[in-house]
C-alpha cells in the first residue's frame, strides 16, 4: 500500500509533468511554425533585395545588364542560399551562376538538404525555383530564375538557436520539475506529519501507554481536530484507568479493614478465646451489615455512572417529598433538636425519578445532620424558572475546607478520615448524588465556609424538568 505522502509526491509530479510536457510540446510546435513563417519571409525579402539588384545592373541605354556586377550579385545571392540565373528578354545574353560555380551550388543545396533532413527527418523538400519578370519603366527587359532549396531551409545559425531554445525550454522543464517534487515533499511532510504523529499515539495508546499528547499542529481544520481528539481520547483513557486503579485500592481499602475484624473476631470465638455471647454476635452482624452497605452503594453507583438502570420520570411534587422527608428525618431531627426547614410552594413540581431524587435528598440532609451542630436549621429549598429547577440543601455545621471542595464527589473521599469513622462516612454518599444528578442531566455544587455552614445545590435542566 502506498503511504499518502508517496501518492502526493507522485501527484504533484504527474501533474506538472503534464502541465510541462504540454506546455512544451506547445512551445515547440509554434516555435517551429514561428520559425518556418520567419524563414520563409526572410526567403522572400531576400529573393526581392537580389531582384533589385538585378535590376540595377542594367544600363538604358545600352540596353545590357552589367556582367561584372552580375557576378559578384550572384556570388553574393550563392552565399544566401540563392542559385541565380538571368536571361535578357531576346535571349541574347545570361549568366547563370551554376554555370560557374556549380560544386559550391550543389554543396550549398546538399548543406540545406542535410540541415532539414537531419532536424526533420520526414522533411519533404528539395531544389525549386521561380522566375521573376524584370522591368524598366514598363518594358520587360530579362527573367531572373532564383533556385533555391525549399520550401524553405533552415540555415546553422538558425538552427543553433532553436536548438538553444529547446535546451532552455528543457532547463526550464527541469527546473519546474524539479520545484514541483521539492514542493509535493514539502506540502506532503506537512500533511502526513501531524497524521502520523497521530498513528503514533494511537500505537502507544493502543499498547496501554494512556495520556500520551502529540504536540503536532497542523495548518489543515481535520487533521488538527483528528490531534485534537486522539489527545482528548489518550486523556480520558488515562483518566479512567487511573479511576480504575483508584477505586480497586479503595475497594480493596474499605472491604479489607471490616473483614479483618470480622475474621480476627469469629476465631477468636472458635478458638474458645471468646464466649460467642449475644454481644460479640451483634458486633459481627452489624459488621456484616456494614459491608454488604458498602458493596450494594458500589453496585448502585456503577449502575447509575455506566447507565445500566432506566429512570423512571414522574412529575415530583416537591412540598409533599419534603414532608414526607421530614416524617422520615423525625427522630433523628429531634434527638439532636434540629429543624428541617423547607421553602417550597403547592405549585413546585420536578419532572424526575423519585425515588433517586429522593435518595439525593436523603444523603444530603443525613450529611447536613451528621456535620451539624444541635439545635441548629437544615433548610431545603426549591426554586424555578424557564430553564431549571434549582433544590438547595443548607446546614449551619462545621463546613468543609476549600481546598476539600474539588474532591467532595469522589468515591470514598472523606474530609477528615478519623473524624468519619466517629460518624460512620463511607464517603460514598456524595458520588452516588452526584451520579444521580447527572442521570437527570443535571449538575450538582457545593459551596462553604469553616464554622459557618454549606450549601448543596442540584440544577436540573428545565427541559427535562418539563419533560412528559
Ligand atoms: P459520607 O458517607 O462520609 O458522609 P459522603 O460522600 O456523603 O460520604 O460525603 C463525603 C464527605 O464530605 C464526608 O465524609 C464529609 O467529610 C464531607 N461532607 C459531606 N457533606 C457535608 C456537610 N454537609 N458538611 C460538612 N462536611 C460534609
Amino acid at each position: 500500500m502506498k503511504s499518502i505522502r508517496r501518492t502526493l509526491i507522485i501527484t504533484y509530479s504527474a501533474i506538472s509533468v503534464a502541465i510541462i510536457a504540454t506546455l512544451a510540446v506547445v512551445f515547440h510546435f509554434s516555435m517551429e511554425g514561428i520559425f518556418e513563417e520567419y524563414t520563409k519571409k526572410q526567403q522572400a525579402d531576400r529573393i526581392e533585395n537580389f531582384r533589385e539588384q538585378v535590376l540595377g545592373l542594367y544600363d538604358g541605354e545600352t540596353g545590357e545588364f552589367d556582367m561584372a556586377g552580375m557576378e559578384i550579385v550572384g556570388n553574393a545571392a550563392l552565399q544566401n542560399g540563392l542559385i541565380l540565373h538571368l536571361e535578357t528578354a531576346g535571349g541574347e545574353m545570361s549568366w547563370d551562376v551554376s554555370a560557374h560555380k556549380r560544386q559550391e551550388c550543389q554543396r550549398m543545396l546538399e548543406h540545406a538538404h542535410q540541415n532539414m533532413h537531419g532536424r526533420y527527418p520526414n522533411f519533404t523538400g528539395g531544389y525549386r525555383d521561380e522566375i521573376y519578370d524584370l522591368t524598366v519603366d514598363g518594358k520587360l527587359v530579362g527573367y531572373l530564375t532564383v533556385g533555391y532549396y525549399g520550401p524553405y531551409a533552415l540555415d546553422d545559425n538558425e538552427l543553433h538557436m532553436l536548438d538553444r531554445i529547446n535546451q532552455r525550454l528543457a532547463l526550464i522543464g527541469g527546473a519546474s520539475l524539479a520545484i514541483a517534487i521539492g514542493l509535493g515533499v514539502i506540502m506532503s511532510r506537512g500533511i502526513t506529519a501531524p497524521i502520523s504523529s497521530a498513528i503514533q499515539i494511537a500505537g502507544k495508546i493502543a499498547e496501554g501507554e494512556y495520556g500520551v499528547q502529540s504536540r503536532v499542529r497542523s495548518k489543515n481544520a481535520e487533521t488538527n481536530s483528528l490531534i485534537q481528539a486522539i489527545n482528548e481520547m489518550s486523556l480520558k483513557l488515562e483518566r479512567d484507568e487511573r479511576q480504575k486503579k483508584q477505586i480497586t485500592s479503595d475497594v480493596a481499602h474499605e472491604l479489607c479493614t471490616p473483614l479483618t475484624n470480622l475474621q480476627g473476631n469469629l476465631e477468636a470465638m472458635l478458638d474458645g478465646i471468646w464466649e460467642p455471647d449475644r454481644e460479640r454476635l451483634v458486633s459481627c452482624h452489624e459488621e456484616i451489615v456494614r459491608l454488604t452497605f458498602i458493596v450494594r452503594q458500589m453496585q448502585e453507583l456503577y449502575s447509575l455512572e455506566n447507565k445500566r438502570e432506566c429512570l423512571e420520570y414522574e412529575e415530583i411534587h416537591f412540598g409533599d417529598l419534603c414532608k414526607s422527608l421530614s416524617l422520615d428525618f423525625a427522630g433523628k431531627l429531634q434527638e439532636k433538636q434540629m429543624r428541617l426547614v423547607c421553602r417550597t410552594g403547592e405549585e413546585d413540581t420536578l419532572w424526575g425519578d423519585e425515588y433517586r431524587i429522593r435518595q439525593c435528598m436523603i444523603n444530603l440532609i443525613s450529611n447536613a445532620m451528621h456535620y451539624s451542630r444541635e439545635g441548629s436549621d437544615i433548610c431545603v429549598s426549591f426554586e424555578q424558572d424557564e430553564r431549571q429547577a434549582v433544590i438547595r440543601v443548607e446546614d449551619h455545621g462545621i463546613g468543609i475546607p476549600g481546598e476539600e471542595l474539588p474532591h467532595l464527589f469522589e468515591r470514598f473521599y472523606r474530609v477528615d478520615k478519623s473524624r468519619n469513622k466517629k460518624t460512620g462516612g463511607m464517603g460514598i454518599g456524595l458520588s452516588i448524588t452526584k451520579a444521580i444528578v447527572e442521570r437527570h442531566g443535571g449538575k450538582i455544587e457545593v459551596e462553604s465556609e469553616i464554622g459557618k455552614g454549606t450549601v448543596f445545590t442540584m440544577r436540573f435542566p428545565r427541559g427535562l424538568h418539563a419533560k412528559g
